[in-house]
């Protein structure tokens, strides 16, 4: 497949849609745009909901789009139901709900070919390379990127939470999780309570998430976290402590910054494995002590990249969909903050200057 033939829509309904669009750095609206139409493989999603990512905020108001392509209707993190196809896909898609998978992989290099479609190293994106989720309607290259949910009981919100609750999954899985280990999370965000849930799913027996930001941490301790604020405690001592002196099995690091390094190589036990979830923002810096643990306690260091999404050995994507519709992956009480389409600059705004503090913002559709 071409990427180009998926930059923008070929064909439109005869039909008008709100969508929030960044125009150029620092200017993000709620516009009046037309509705694509599908045609080829494409469908429709009328979308249910759409989560606000880290990562929109430096889209917004510092970097822009990945190829500062402008205008663009933003937002990866989407669920909804299809409601149109184009004439080569398969009509009983219309009607079904589930969550997209945004990486439009370009199918031909050495990873799309292994399966390794999050490392293609020419993907196109929806929400940050061509438009997404952040729309009344999202235009959807093929089938191939719908994960269908197995019923109403899996809502609009979940479908929403699926992109990051599988980031998570990943982590947990690259992590080696297995019944009885003790794990650590660092960073009580979304991604990191939901990776505590993924490592408790996988049967870990304890599961200790740290977090320096105080409010962060009482709000991960009211939703069920065992968490330990290291603003005022010290981590490793407690980590050490309750793993018997040994130090964690598994430690997923998903601040990204220095100094949780070196405590999450500290807390790690010898031959562990510490998993690099967290995007580093500047250069991260470990003291001499902490490198030279990694190297006397041949400690494995995993980086990982989004998520797994090929069937072999097991789609991520679907594993998530199918753990919250059953109920044992809960994710939707994290959502503090919800808005309409029109109300979504200003959330965004607020999160860009911290005048609001959020566990995870989400643009909700009106019923
Ligand atoms: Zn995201
Ligand atoms: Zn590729």
């Amino acid at each position: 497949m071409e990427l180009d033939e998926y930059l923008s829509p070929s064909a439109y309904r005869d039909e008008e849609m709100k969508a929030c669009r960044v125009h150029k750095i620092g200017d993000f609206e709620c516009d009046t745009v037309r509705v694509p139409k599908p045609v080829g493989k494409q469908i429709l999603l009328k979308v249910e909901a759409c989560g606000v990512c880290g990562s929109d905020i430096p889209r917004i108001f510092t970097l822009g789009t990945s190829r500062q392509r402008y205008p663009l209707t933003i937002g990866h993190e989407f669920g909804g139901e299809v409601v149109e196809v184009g004439p080569d896909a398969d009509p009983a898609l219309v009607g079904q709900r589930g969550a997209v998978f945004p990486l439009i992989p370009c199918g031909h290099c050495d990873q799309c070919v292994a399966g390794d479609y999050a490392m293609c190293s020419d993907y196109d994106y929806l929400g940050s390379r061509s438009d997404g989720g952040f729309a009344e309607y999202c235009l959807v290259p093929s089938a191939w990127h719908f994960v269908p949910a197995s019923g109403p009981e899996t809502t609009g919100e979940m479908l929403a939470m699926t992109e990051p609750c599988t980031v998570a999954q990943h982590a947990v899985r690259k992590g080696e999780v297995v019944p009885g280990m003790n794990v650590v999370v660092f960073g009580a965000g979304p991604i990191g309570i939901m990776a505590s849930r993924w490592a408790r799913i996988f049967g870990a027996d304890q599961v200790i998430v740290s977090e320096v930001v105080s409010a962060k941490a009482a709000f991960a301790a009211e939703h069920g976290v065992d968490v330990v604020d290291s603003s005022k405690e010290d981590l490793v001592k407690v980590v050490m402590e309750r793993t018997g002196g040994k130090g964690a099995d598994v430690v997923i690091e998903g601040t990204g910054v220095g100094p949780a390094l070196g405590q999450a190589i500290e807390c790690c036990r010898t031959k562990g494995t510490v998993v690099l979830m967290g995007t580093p923002s500047r250069d991260t810096t470990i003291k001499l002590g902490q490198h030279s643990q990694i190297l006397r306690k041949e400690l494995r260091i995993q980086g990982i990249w989004n998520s797994h999404y090929a069937a072999t050995p097991i789609n991520e994507w679907h594993y998530t969909v199918e753990q919250m519709g059953t109920g044992a992956m809960q994710v939707t009480d994290l959502i503090t903050h919800r808005s309409d389409l029109e109300g979504l600059p200003a959330l965004c705004q607020g999160i860009y200057d911290r005048s609001i503090s959020i566990c995870k913002a989400m643009y909700v559709a009106k019923q």
